[in-house]
C-alpha cells in the first residue's frame, strides 16, 4: 500500500482511513458486530493503519466495537483516532471524565490522534474556551493518555483560521470534496493549515454518499468519464498534497475492497489540469440543483415529534436523480414525513451542515404536495 505523511509529526499513513460512523447495522439499528469486526480487520490486514471513531458514533457503540476489532494484536498495528464530545462539557461533566470513559471503552491506555469534535463558533466560545479544553488536552498528553492533538471542524473559514492560529495543533480534520471546495474550511482552509505545517484528515469525501450513487445526470455529464463516481470523488481529495488521508465510513465489505483498490493507485498530484477543470464544472452545475446539503449524519436526530429528518432530505434530493414520481412514492410510505415538524428548532443547533432544518422541511412538504 502507498503511504502519505502528516507534515508536522512525520507519521506515515495509508491514504485510506477507516471511519467507524457508518458500520453495518442489523434490523434493530445495533451494529452487526461480527461483520463490522471482520471488515475493520480485513482493511488493517491490507494496509489501513488509521481508524477513526467518536464518543457518540452509533450511540456510543462504535468505540466498543472498535475495541473488539482491535483486540488480538490489531491495536498495535493502527493509529487510533477518537473525538472528545466537547458539547457535553459542563461544571459536572469534565474533559477528564469523558476521556477516561473513552480509554476504558476502547480498552487502551492511550489514544494516538485525539480531536475536539465538530468545532463551530458556539463550541469554540462556550465550551473550548470556557472549560479550558486546550489546557486539558496538553495535560492529558503529558500524562501519556493522548498523543497527537487535533480538532474536527464544521463552520466558516474565518473561524477555522482563528482556531488554527490559537494552538499548536498536530493535525486537523475537515469536510472536503469536489462540491465543497468553497464550503466551511474548504480549499482555502486546507491550504492555510498546510502553510503552518498542519496536514488535514478529510471527512465526507463522498458528501455522506451523495457523490457515490445519487449524482444528478447533469453533474455526471461534466465529470471525467474514465472512472466510476466513487473513485473519481476520492481521487479529487487524494490529488491534494495537503491531505494526509481521507476517511471513508464504510458499511460493506465491497466498499472496503473497492476503496483499498482506489487507495493503492492514488497519489498527490494525480489529476490532470483537464480533470481538475471537469470537477470544477461539475461542482458549478451541482450548486444549481435544488438540493439540501444534508450528509445523513443524523446528529439532529431524534426529533421529538418523529420527523425522519435525514430521510425527508434524502428523498427530496432524490427527486433530481430518481425523478419526482419515484421519490414521491417513497416519501408517501415514510412514517416521519416533513408534515410532522412543529418548528421547535431543537434540531437546528445539532446540524453539522448548519441547515435551517424547519425551513428546508417546508420545501420538502411543498415539493411532495404538488
Ligand atoms: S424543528 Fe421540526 S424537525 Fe426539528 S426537532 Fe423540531 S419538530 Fe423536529
Ligand atoms: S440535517 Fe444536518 S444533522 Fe441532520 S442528518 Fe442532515 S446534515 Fe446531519
Amino acid at each position: 500500500m502507498v503511504k502519505r505523511t502528516f507534515q508536522k509529526i512525520g507519521v506515515e499513513v495509508c491514504p485510506l482511513g477507516f471511519g467507524c460512523m457508518r458500520l453495518p447495522v442489523r434490523a434493530d439499528k445495533k451494529i452487526d458486530r461480527p461483520e463490522a469486526i471482520r471488515m475493520i480487520r480485513s482493511a488493517i490486514d491490507r494496509g489501513v493503519n488509521y481508524v477513526d471513531t467518536a464518543y457518540y458514533y452509533h450511540d456510543g457503540e462504535s468505540e466498543e466495537v472498535l475495541a473488539q476489532a482491535l483486540a488480538d494484536g490489531y491495536r498495535e498495528r493502527v493509529y487510533l483516532a477518537t473525538k472528545m464530545p466537547i458539547y457535553d462539557l459542563t461544571q459536572d461533566v469534565t474533559f477528564e471524565m469523558r476521556l477516561e470513559h473513552q480509554l476504558e471503552r476502547l480498552n487502551t491506555d492511550h489514544i494516538d490522534f485525539y480531536l475536539l469534535h465538530c468545532l463551530n463558533h458556539d463550541l469554540w466560545q462556550n465550551k473550548v474556551k470556557k472549560f479550558d479544553a486546550l489546557e486539558s488536552m496538553k495535560k492529558a498528553r503529558a500524562e501519556g493518555k493522548i498523543q497527537y492533538l487535533g480538532f474536527s471542524f464544521h463552520d466558516d473559514c474565518a473561524l477555522f483560521k482563528e482556531i488554527i492560529d490559537a494552538f499548536d495543533w498536530d493535525f486537523c480534520q475537515i469536510q472536503f470534496n469536489y462540491v465543497d471546495t468553497d464550503y466551511q474550511a474548504g480549499l482555502e482552509g486546507l491550504q492555510y493549515a498546510a502553510q503552518k505545517g498542519i496536514s488535514c484528515v478529510v471527512m465526507e469525501p463522498l458528501r455522506g454518499g451523495r457523490l457515490a450513487d445519487s449524482i444528478p445526470p447533469l453533474v455526471k455529464n461534466e465529470l471525467p468519464q474514465n472512472k466510476n463516481h466513487v473513485e473519481l470523488a476520492l481521487d479529487f481529495v487524494w490529488d491534494r498534497p495537503e491531505v494526509a488521508l481521507l476517511l471513508s465510513g464504510m458499511s460493506t465489505q465491497q466498499q472496503v475492497d473497492d476503496n483499498l483498490t482506489y487507495a493503492s493507485r492514488s497519489a498527490a498530484g494525480m489529476l490532470t489540469e483537464e480533470e481538475r477543470a471537469a470537477f470544477a464544472r461539475a461542482a458549478e452545475v451541482y450548486h444549481t440543483m435544488p438540493l439540501v446539503a444534508c450528509t445523513g449524519c443524523r446528529y439532529c436526530m431524534p426529533c421529538p415529534f418523529g420527523v425522519s429528518i435525514s430521510d425527508c432530505f434524502s428523498l427530496y434530493n432524490a427527486t433530481v436523480t430518481r425523478g419526482k414520481k419515484k421519490a414521491g412514492e417513497a416519501y408517501a410510505a415514510l412514517t416521519g414525513r416533513a408534515e410532522l415538524c412543529r418548528k421547535c428548532r431543537q434540531c437546528v443547533s445539532a446540524c453539522a451542515q448548519h441547515i435551517d432544518i424547519p425551513a428546508e422541511l417546508e420545501k420538502v412538504k411543498a415539493c411532495f404536495a404538488e
